[in-house]
């Protein structure tokens, strides 16, 4: 294995050569460097997407603070090479190494990936292909590091289960620290890898799939998943963190620009409103907002550490949080003539006041987002984002006057029961927002529609419907090619074909693992980038081992069918989102549950939880010291 000395000495051979090199040299303002042989446990985080996306992932900056932190444990971290690096890197022998210590991540004790989406799946086998770690889990012995895997697609891990030792599923910071002592006390009495394994399925939220078999009709659907290993969870309940903890502070500053060059602090966790199609807004209940005085602290604190002048106050839905205009006007009071712009990523319609447009600090104005998701009202309550047409072109005019040019409104197409008449709505709510703007600004109003497709995803009430056809996608996406043209009007799209492994990827079994390997050993790799997307290659290892792809995308699954994710708690009840799918199928809503509980699953699994945390804290009701439950 090759020393960090011989990494670097190689490193700069071919770093003159690639696009880029700053995103593989590392040495950023707060990167954390510790002495490799003064700690026991060595922890590598990897993004599998290129540097500059993987700076912006907030869960990994999560993550490598709390490790950091501990005096006997180091994080470094690693990303996917571009192509022409990972050729240079293959060509001059270099294994794939942390940016910190320049370790080879084969000598790391445990990797932990990050997998907020499926297209990240090839990704993650050239990475540990790069580092010399064998492919499969069953392959790996007591000399390879500990493969880990979180971010929201674990809700779904069964497509990976032959590749990652162990998924985390849920929140991360407190589990993070039980899985290194698990570690450390089982090297310490000097276990074999089965033993370590068995250990870290007794951590609470830690699925191990090798302890599992799944078992399935001879239609092809799932009968069931078992454990084989008896102390095994089953169903393996996803961990919350009770109260949200002190958000990082001493972000890396790149050399390079990245996606996302700003302090982004996490306002608030979870999500109450229920839009039905929305995985993130399940998977991530119940909501916990942080106060506003730690917000602010944490701004002061990240603005000294790092020069930075963006802050995005991040959330799944930033304005519902409860005292967004007293937080955004404190951070302008705060900081009044520091030249700080404050981004809020996700707004919502209906609560994006005028007050909230008037405190948002944005020097540049150049875009202003919302997200309807669909254009007419019957099809926005199938989906459970209920706003009228005329509240969203009176939000759209007050964006226009108070001085952002563009507006940016993003649709799904593919929702159950969609018609044509429905997509047609939307090319003409475009232009109905686009005339409103440019009597406000005249000509320099433009709209910017952003299109993507409905996938049905687990955990989420759609999670039975069907995803459109390839034919129909492409029949709605050319009318809204034909009309969404002109002056002012941009229109951006997914690719079918790209939707169509989103949803064979997000809703695959077990099975889906050989696919993903021969799909990557026919040359796929950084399947969520359009030039580098190759659909054959999937297609072609569908093929070879007989799996049909319509099969996971196209039935409407029936109320018994046993989901390849069942075994994977949410805590939010499979009867309340079935429950909720009738409804959509009724057109009923459903209104934010802070306003009165639907009994969703997630008191009586997390009861203790909220006993110990009562009052604000969650935007849950409260349960009393003397019930056992109340749902
Ligand atoms: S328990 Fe009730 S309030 Fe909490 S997330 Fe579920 S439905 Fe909403």
């Amino acid at each position: 294995m090759l020393t960090p000395l011989e990494i670097d000495s190689r490193l700069e051979r071919i770093l003159p050569t690639v696009q880029k090199p700053g995103r593989y040299t590392g040495g950023e303002l707060n990167q954390v460097v510790k002495d490799w042989n003064s700690v026991q446990t060595h922890l590598a985080l990897v993004f599998p997407d290129i540097y500059d996306l993987g700076m912006s992932n907030l869960g990994l900056a999560i993550l490598y603070d709390q490790v950091n932190q501990r005096p006997d444990a180091l994080a470094e971290r690693a990303y996917s090479p571009w192509t022409d690096m990972e050729t240079a890197m293959r060509q001059h022998g270099i294994p794939l190494y942390s940016l910190e210590s320049k370790h080879s991540l084969a000598e790391f004790d445990l990797i932990g990936i990050s997998l907020p989406y499926e297209t990240l799946y090839t990704n993650t086998l050239n990475l540990l292909d790069l580092a010399g770690i064998p492919l499969f889990s069953s392959e790996r012995t007591r000399h390879h590091p500990l493969v880990i895997a979180g971010g929201h697609a674990a809700f779904n891990p069964e497509p990976m289960h032959a590749f990652i030792d162990a998924f985390v599923i849920g929140e991360g910071e407190e589990v993070i620290h039980e899985i290194i002592e698990t570690h450390q006390d089982c090297r310490q009495s000097g276990t074999d890898r089965s033993s370590l394994l068995h250990a870290l399925a007794g951590i609470p939220g830690v699925y191990v799939p090798s302890l599992y078999q799944a078992h399935y009709h001879p239609d092809g659907s799932v009968m069931r998943v078992e454990k084989v290993y008896p102390t095994a969870a089953l169903p393996i309940q996803k961990r919350i963190v009770a109260k949200l903890p002190p958000p990082p502070t001493h972000f890396l500053v790149p050399y390079i620009d990245t996606v996302h060059n700003r302090i982004p602090i996490e306002i608030m966790r979870g999500c109450t409103r229920g839009c039905r199609f929305c995985q993130a807004g399940m998977i991530t209940r119940p909501v916990r907002e942080r106060p506003v005085n730690e917000v602010i602290a944490a701004v002061e604190a990240a603005i000294a550490s790092t020069g930075f002048e963006e802050i995005g106050l991040l959330s799944l839905s930033s304005s519902d949080y409860t005292q967004i205009v007293d937080l955004v006007q404190a951070v302008n009071q705060r900081f009044l003539g520091r030249h700080l712009s404050v981004s809020l990523p996700s707004l919502r319609i209906e609560t994006v006041s005028v007050d909230l447009m008037d405190a948002v600090m944005d020097e540049r104005r150049t875009g202003f987002t919302l997200a309807p998701e669909a254009a007419t009202e019957r099809m926005r309550q199938i989906i459970n984002k209920p706003v009228s047409t005329a509240q969203l072109i009176d939000t759209a005019r007050q964006v226009y006057q108070r001085g952002w040019p563009t507006l940016k409104l993003y649709f799904m197409i593919g929702h159950p029961s969609e018609t044509i008449e429905d997509v047609q709505a939307i090319a003409d709510l475009c232009k109905t927002v686009l005339a409103e703007g440019r009597k406000v600004i005249g000509k320099r109003a433009n709209l910017h529609a952003g299109v993507s497709t409905f996938v049905p995803k687990p955990h989420t009430p759609f999670q039975w419907a069907p995803c459109d056809t390839l034919a129909s996608i492409r029949e709605k996406q050319a009318l809204l090619r034909r009309q969404l043209r002109g002056d002012g009007l941009k229109l951006t799209w997914t690719q079918p074909e790209e939707t169509m492994l989103e949803a064979w990827l997000s809703r695959g079994d077990r099975r889906m693992a050989e696919v993903i390997y021969r799909a990557w050993k026919r040359g796929a790799r950084f399947d969520a980038w359009k030039e580098h997307f190759n659909s054959s290659n999937w297609l072609e290892a569908f093929a070879e081992t007989d799996l049909d792809p319509g099969f996971y995308t196209h039935r409407e699954r029936p109320p018994f069918e046993v989901f390849p994710w069942e075994h994977i708690s949410s805590t939010v009840r499979k009867k309340f989102l079935f429950d909720d799918y009738l409804g959509s199928q009724r057109a009923e809503t459903r209104h934010d549950c802070r306003e009165s509980c639907f009994a969703c699953g997630i008191l009586p699994t997390f009861a203790e939880l909220r006993r110990g945390n009562p009052g604000d804290v969650w935007k849950c009701p409260d349960v009393s010291p003397r019930q056992k439950q109340i749902q």
